[in-house]
């Protein structure tokens, strides 16, 4: 195994694959299979009774996944992951983990719009209640927490704001109240590392800059092994008190001798077990597939975006561009602190003739693909008032920070030039 604290190094090298050990592959192979020959009935027995860690059934787990997700959790600094099939399994399964009917999370406002779904309707309707608050008020997080507070949850690089979650703030009024911060790094992988700053889990929707080409919809939760949750005690019943689905098993005394994995074992072996939302040998290939050039994509996303930002605010008919880089204050206070390296590849720009022109904009786009994605090596674009926030009324939109004219891009990999030239012709089209 390769031992690295260089992600570049890691997102090739990290987790649990060298070579095959059976053929000598270099590729992680595609274990397209459903279930795994025991050697014996013993050691059956020792694997459903999780005294040995191995393969059952591919719902729970399977080799190429299991690639993924250890390299996933060398890169994140964290001690072990689960992928599943969607970021928004892996955010249901962050915090169905620790809630029961009746709990509470306390939740940015700052929210990408399937997750705010997520927590406003469909969790209050299983009876877990989430509480929004506005993250430029860090201590905010404290008053809304009470003693069914089961977990803290935001995006380290949410849109359309683009303003940076106070990481180690909330971070650090969890750990003096006993709360676990939960972080979306979906939007700033490579660039910031969330569990540094004393998050507890980190979630990536791997569909975006992870998979990083378009190809296969996928999440993974990280498990940072650095929260007690036994000394929680009743903060976290479903991990401190006999589970009946599992022969009574107390999940923090269960796992010890394999290490601090609590959080992540009991989302395997209960929620994925139970809710089945298993991703596929396939698309956790597509997805260590993207992962082994993430880094330099990276930095090309990057520098990319730095020169379209500072382009797009010269330009006439744009009066405002939105990037962690022409932020001021505390806001890009919070930008320098917790991004390394670039300030991400998404942004967002103001056109002054409103919806319509951010309409034309869209449709004399040559280059730009115009989808409802992010974090593709292609440049694409959206106006979220005409598409993703449709749905919403005008004050609504203005609240999520979505104005008439916004025009939302999520800056490829392509030559600069070539970006700056589709952008330009298409902000005449705009203008016209
Ligand atoms: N989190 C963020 C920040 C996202 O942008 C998305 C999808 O757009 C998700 C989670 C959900 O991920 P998926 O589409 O893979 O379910």
């Amino acid at each position: 195994m390769v031992t690295s604290s260089n992600p570049e190094t890691l997102a090739l090298h990290g987790g649990s694959h060298r070579a095959d050990p059976s053929t000598g592959s270099v590729a992680v192979p595609i274990h397209q299979t459903t279930s795994y020959q025991f050697q014996d009935t013993g050691h059956a027995a020792r694997l459903f009774g999780l005294q040995e860690l191995g393969n059952i059934y591919t719902r729970i787990m399977n080799p190429t996944q299991d690639a993924l997700e250890t390299r996933l959790a060398a890169l994140e600094g964290g001690v072990a992951a689960l992928a599943v099939a969607s970021g928004q399994a892996a955010t249901s399964f962050c915090v169905l983990n620790l809630t029961q009917p009746g709990d509470n999370i306390v939740s940015s406002t700052d929210l990408y719009g399937g997750t705010w779904n997520l927590f406003a309707n469909t969790l209050k309707g299983m009876g877990v209640e989430v509480r929004f608050v506005d993250p430029a008020d860090p201590e905010g997080f404290a008053r809304a927490t009470d003693a069914r507070t089961r977990a803290y949850y935001a995006e380290t690089l949410p849109n359309p704001k683009l303003q940076v979650f106070p990481i180690g703030e909330v971070a650090a009024i969890g750990r003096r109240l006993g709360v676990p911060l939960i972080m979306d790094n979906t939007a700033a992988p490579i660039l910031c590392k969330p569990l540094q700053h004393g998050a507890a889990v980190v979630m990536h929707s791997t569909t975006k800059f992870i998979g990083g080409h378009g190809t296969s919809i996928g999440g993974v939760v990280v498990d940072g092994g650095n929260f007690d949750w036994e000394a929680g005690g009743d903060r976290f019943p479903t991990l401190n008190t006999p589970d009946p689905s599992y022969h009574g098993a107390v999940w923090t005394q269960a796992v010890k001798p394999l290490g601090p994995i609590a959080y992540i074992l009991r989302m395997r072996t209960c929620l994925l077990r139970d809710l089945g939302a298993a991703t596929t040998p396939m698309n956790a290939f597509f997805h260590l597939q993207g992962l082994e050039t993430l880094p330099l994509r990276m930095e090309r996303h990057c520098s990319n975006a730095l020169r379209v930002a500072a382009w797009l605010a010269a330009q006439p008919g744009v009066t405002q561009v939105i990037h962690p880089s022409l932020q001021q204050g505390e806001a890009k206070r919070r930008a320098d602190t917790y991004l390394k390296g670039g300030y991400g590849s998404l942004m967002g720009f103001e056109l002054a003739g409103g919806a319509a022109a951010g309409a034309r904009f869209i449709n004399a786009l040559k280059m730009f693909y115009h989808v409802a994605n992010i974090g593709d090596a292609r440049s694409l674009a959206i106006h979220p008032a005409t598409t993703t926030h449709s749905q919403l009324s005008v004050e609504e939109q203005a609240a999520t920070g979505v104005t008439p004219g916004y025009v939302r891009l999520s800056i490829g990999i392509e030559h600069i030039d070539d970006i700056i030239a589709d952008l330009d012709q298409a902000l005449k089209a705009a203008r016209t």
